[in-house]
């Protein structure tokens, strides 16, 4: 099977919520997502995509992705889009980095390998694990009193599992812990995710205050020595997202004893091929994983719940089901949250079928 050509679209997400807003004054209100088709010679179409969380969350912007994306599909026809190995090597050879250029490729890719086999992409990733899994929710930055209501809210949905977004003033960010926790029921897990905003010193400030909180601190500094700084003076469990950016990165924070969970995002690390890889690495050496992207709609979901739902229970943290916080959905099959779980679909590939009459023309086409 050879790759015969590449169409890209964009498509606006907005929130229910209306705005999702973390550290540094940082807010979206409507996501800006590439859907990538591969086509191939055999008439079968691969689907992924690609949603950066707006340009100042990571080194990743929407229409980056899109002029990346035209810059390397030119290069990759006629490569095999099921030797997932040698069509990432071949990516990495036209393009170096730019991982979530490449995102959204690998996932229509694993799409195609899926459909072309007649397993589903969990299947080929290691099976499905139980019927479901647990997601967590995002609690946008708000007044500590509106976050304590709105995880209430959620609780009722069937969350179990909730990410304070703080990483703002560390005497808010202690009341908004306190606040929140206090709504808590027992078996419920609590994450502040701090997304880089704390300093090291105001973070060690938050980490102490906190340290009779059952509360896990996600990501309080931007750099890794600053964040292994502030995990050696705690004792709350910790989490490292933004700067696990490939496997590199895990290694070297297992060596350091740097985490308990990361924050495991398909588009940081390049793709369904090389998350799959971190996943494997961090189930062998017993780090627990909460499996999601930078954000996404239909399609990312689904690309997500493969990879969540092929992954031993106890080393999976949470997941995101993005297809719930956005008004739009564009794809059929897509998996739906049901009591703050979701279920990935048994169909083959993703198991999703895009609307194209809600996708509009192509921006980019290829072959
Ligand atoms: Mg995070």
């Amino acid at each position: 099977m050879k790759i015969s050509g590449l169409r890209a679209y964009r498509i606006e997400l907005p929130l229910h919520e209306g705005s999702y807003k973390w550290s540094g004054g940082n807010a979206v209100t409507v996501f800006d997502s590439t859907v990538v088709a591969v086509d191939t010679d055999a008439g079968i179409t691969g689907w992924g995509e690609v949603c950066p969380l707006g340009p100042a969350y990571l080194p990743a912007y929407a229409a980056g992705a899109r002029t990346g994306i035209a810059e390397l599909a030119p290069q990759l026809l006629g490569a095999d889009p099921m030797a997932l190995g040698t069509l990432n090597e071949r990516m990495d050879a036209a393009m170096r980095g730019h991982p979530y250029v490449k995102s959204a490729i690998d996932m229509a890719c694993w799409d195609i390998l899926g459909k072309a086999s007649g397993l589903s992409v969990a299947t080929l990733m290691g099976g499905h694990v139980g019927d479901d899994f647990a997601l967590y929710r995002a609690i946008s930055q708000e007044s500590p009193e509106q976050m304590a209501a709105r995880i209430a809210a959620y609780r009722k949905e069937g969350y179990t599992k909730f990410q304070l977004k703080v990483g703002g003033d560390p005497n808010t960010d202690i009341d908004r812990i306190r606040a929140t926790s206090a709504v808590l029921e027992r078996g419920d897990v609590l994450i502040a995710d701090a997304n880089t905003g704390w300093t090291q010193h105001a973070a060690i400030r938050v980490a102490d205050a906190v340290r009779d909180v059952d509360v896990y601190i996600e990501q309080p500094c931007p750099t890794y020595d600053q964040c292994l700084a502030v995990r050696r003076h705690t004792n709350r469990p910790f989490v490292l997202d933004e700067v696990i950016d490939g496997i590199d990165m895990v290694v070297r924070g297992v060596g350091d004893r740097a985490m308990d969970v990361i924050n495991l995002k398909i588009s940081k690390v390049g793709g369904l091929t090389k998350a799959r890889q971190i996943r494997d690495l961090c189930v062998s050496l017993g780090i627990a994983m909460t499996i999601e992207d930078t954000w996404g709609g239909d399609i990312t979901t689904a690309a997500i719940s493969h990879l969540a739902h092929s992954t031993p229970t106890r080393y999976l943290f949470s997941a995101t089901d993005f297809n719930s916080y956005v008004t739009v959905s564009f794809a059929d099959g897509a998996p739906r949250r049901a009591q703050g779980r979701l279920a990935a679909s048994r169909e083959p590939g993703l198991g999703v079928k895009p609307r194209l009459d809600l996708l509009g023309q192509p921006v980019i086409k290829i072959g």
